[in-house]
């Protein structure tokens, strides 16, 4: 086995600083995406810590875990989720008007996974080309069409790029430039590619966000960075880019798509989203220690009431398992320090994960169907994102009494009382 390498962070990506301020320790943790099926090989357990950078409020990992080689055979596969399929066909439909996409125009995307995305543009008629590692999902993209490059995104893969299908109308990368060390390389790359009047279209989880939801699952050793807008702009800045615009969207736990172009381009700033948000994050107080510290208080407050409320459940005689085994998950049982024993196992609607072992925990990840017949009293919504559209879906596990647990932001359970309500009523 290939030996992983552990580099504590020195500079700042965006800005090059070197002020850190550490305020979030969340233990000793395996990788999240390192689903195994040999208990019998030793885990690996690496510091997961968040930092801020005192100068552009970057906030980042402490250490950056090596994982090169996860990469290219990747296990997420673009969500089969009916919200992010309205999501991307509602941006892809957005930007065509704004840039007036055609036949003559050539979209790329940066992180394209199985193609999902570009077969939106595709539909109007538009040149598209993905870029992504992941060897087994790039396969994929191919097959049903999407002429996808195989390639980390780096400026050199740019300029290749340019050399054989010219420039960019449009250009994208959709949660993917948090899993980015240097970044000042991609966007070099995207300085390079993109048409004069181009727009690069950049989704991320929105730091705000994640601090208003508590959601500090989305931190895992895959996620090195989280942005404000104010971050961005800083990032683009330094290029000779900008940000024009920005969008809230309710998807991945609250996330902002950025548009950005040349800073000599025709688009121009939209002060209504971008002053605007970047006036709210200073109104926020993000710009100083003490939101950070806040917010990590109420993290270590989380966590301990999620592993007492969960060994509680126990203590009643339940039957846990996790409904969707994701990496957010492995974040939220581990560093809350979950007893292993806790849930009998994870659903997962992912092939590749069934069969194989939580990480870190050792629970088995099983396929629906074969949970359905193993249905515990309790689900533990480990994809709490999701929450609406997986409720709605498991409407007959709750009508028969069955429960969820929902982690965030607090500690909730949902169902069995209307049901038991409903079934008093009926007698
Ligand atoms: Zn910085």
């Amino acid at each position: 086995m290939q030996r992983t390498r552990v580099t504590p962070v020195r500079s700042c990506r965006v800005c090059g600083a070197e002020d850190w301020h550490t305020f979030l320790e969340l233990g000793r943790v395996p990788l999240a995406n390192s689903f195994v099926t040999d208990e019998s090989v030793p885990e690996q357990i690496f510091p997961l810590a968040l930092m801020s950078c005192r100068s552009c409020r970057l906030m980042s990992l402490t250490h950056v875990v090596d994982e090169h080689d996860l990469y290219e055979h990747y296990f997420y596969v673009s969500s089969p989720s009916r919200l992010i399929h309205w999501h991307m066909e509602g941006l892809a439909a957005h930007y065509r008007s704004r840039l007036d996409l055609g036949p003559d125009s050539l979209v790329v995307e940066i992180g394209s996974n199985n193609g999902d995305q570009l077969s939106k543009f595709r539909e109007f008629g538009c040149a598209v080309l993905g870029i992504d590692p992941a060897r087994n999902i790039t396969a994929q993209a191919r097959a049903r069409g999407i002429d996808t490059v195989t390639d980390f995104f780096t400026a050199e893969v740019a300029k290749r790029v340019r050399a054989g299908h010219g420039r960019a109308d449009l250009m994208m990368a959709r949660h993917v430039i948090a899993h980015i060390d240097d970044l000042h390389d991609v966007v070099a790359g995207v300085r390079e590619l993109l048409a004069p009047d181009g727009l690069f279209v950049l989704e991320v989880p929105y730091l705000v966000e994640l601090i208003n939801r508590r959601a500090f699952d989305t931190v895992y050793h895959e996620h090195l960075s989280y942005f404000l807008v104010s971050t961005l702009q800083r990032l683009f800045e330094r290029f000779g880019m900008r940000v024009v615009d920005v969008a809230e969207f309710d998807v991945h736990g609250g996330s902002i798509v950025v548009t950005i172009a040349h800073a000599d381009s025709r688009h121009r700033v939209n002060p209504e989203t971008v002053d605007a948000r970047v006036r709210a994050e200073e109104e926020a107080g993000l710009f100083r220690d003490e939101a950070y510290d806040g917010f990590a208080d109420i993290v270590d407050r989380l966590r301990a009431s999620l592993r007492s409320s969960l060994l509680d459940l126990r203590e009643e005689g339940l039957r846990l398992a996790g409904y969707g085994a994701s990496a957010k998950g492995v974040t939220l049982l581990t560093t809350s320090q979950v007893p292993p024993g806790s849930l009998e196992f994870c659903s997962d609607t992912t092939p590749e994960k069934q069969g194989t072992l939580v990480p870190g925990l050792g629970i088995p990840v099983i396929s629906p169907e074969e949970a359905r017949e193993r249905e515990p009293d309790v689900y533990v919504l480990l994809a709490w994102n999701y929450r609406d559209e997986i409720l709605a879906k498991e409407a007959d596990f709750l009508a028969r009494g069955g429960r969820f647990f929902i982690p965030i932001p607090e500690p909730q359970l949902v169902g069995g009382e209307r049901a038991a309500i409903s079934s008093a009523a009926r007698s």
